[in-house]
């Protein structure tokens, strides 16, 4: 069958993915950016809610950092630091706790070896190589496998690979935005009226992961047809 991947039909399945993706982006841009603007009533700076969230949690050995960027925010397993964004280090509004939160949530999970965050790590260096390898492989393979479609299911399983990597990410991220929630409920650092807030601007980011996930599971759905259709 003749096949021109230049006009391809599958390209169809990255549509709803694309307009998620927007969608997304969009929603976490005009959370983070309208309650960036909202102070939390007692005060707190992220770098705060972040050390004192940990004390309580017993860790004492992971150190909260500023670092540069916008929504750079991250925890960090390897050296277990917490690294905040100059917006959410220093300021007190109700988007810098609740990712500050998020992020310690991150590092109570390491603590605890929660499964999925364990799972995640380990798979970590084998993403890497196969984020790499895959895409170029496919594109090798479609172009050179008039013979053999080995080089291009090759690629297709080492994008599976990172497939699977983005869906084991999702429990990580909402475990994270779930323990947030709780931790900054039970220790008062928020009162109810407060906690709309917090839902959606870590709502916006949980989906921004979904996003990712369904994206990549397009894109394996249409390499696994077009790999179909170059065999028949
Ligand atoms: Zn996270």
């Amino acid at each position: 069958m003749y096949f021109n991947y230049y006009y391809d039909p599958t390209m169809i399945f990255l549509l709803p993915a694309i307009i998620l993706a927007l969608y997304a982006e969009f929603k976490v841009n005009y959370n983070i950016n309208k309650y960036s603007k909202v102070n939390n009533r007692q005060g707190f700076t992220g770098a705060d809610v972040a050390r004192q969230l940990l004390m309580l949690a017993g860790i004492n050995d992971v150190e909260v950092k500023i670092t540069r960027g916008k929504l750079t925010d991250n925890y960090n397993p390897a050296d277990k630091t917490l690294n905040l964004s100059h917006d959410v280090y220093e300021s007190n509004s109700l988007a810098a706790i609740g990712i500050a939160a998020h992020e310690t949530g991150h590092a109570i999970q390491h603590q605890e070896e929660y499964f999925p965050l364990v799972l995640r790590s380990s798979i970590v260096p084998l993403v890497n190589f196969s984020s790499h390898l895959s895409v170029p492989l496919i594109f090798i393979g479609l172009i050179f496998s008039r013979g053999s479609s080995f080089i291009l299911n090759l690629g297709i399983i080492l994008f599976a690979i990172v497939v699977i990597f983005q869906l084991v990410t999702l429990p990580v991220e909402f475990n994270a935005s779930r323990r947030a929630i709780k931790l900054l409920t039970q220790n008062n650092f928020l009162d109810e009226s407060e906690m709309p807030a917090i839902k959606k601007v870590l709502g916006a980011a949980a989906l921004t992961y979904v996003a990712a996930a369904v994206s990549a599971l397009a894109n394996l759905i249409r390499y696994i047809i077009i790999a179909k259709n170059r065999r028949d």
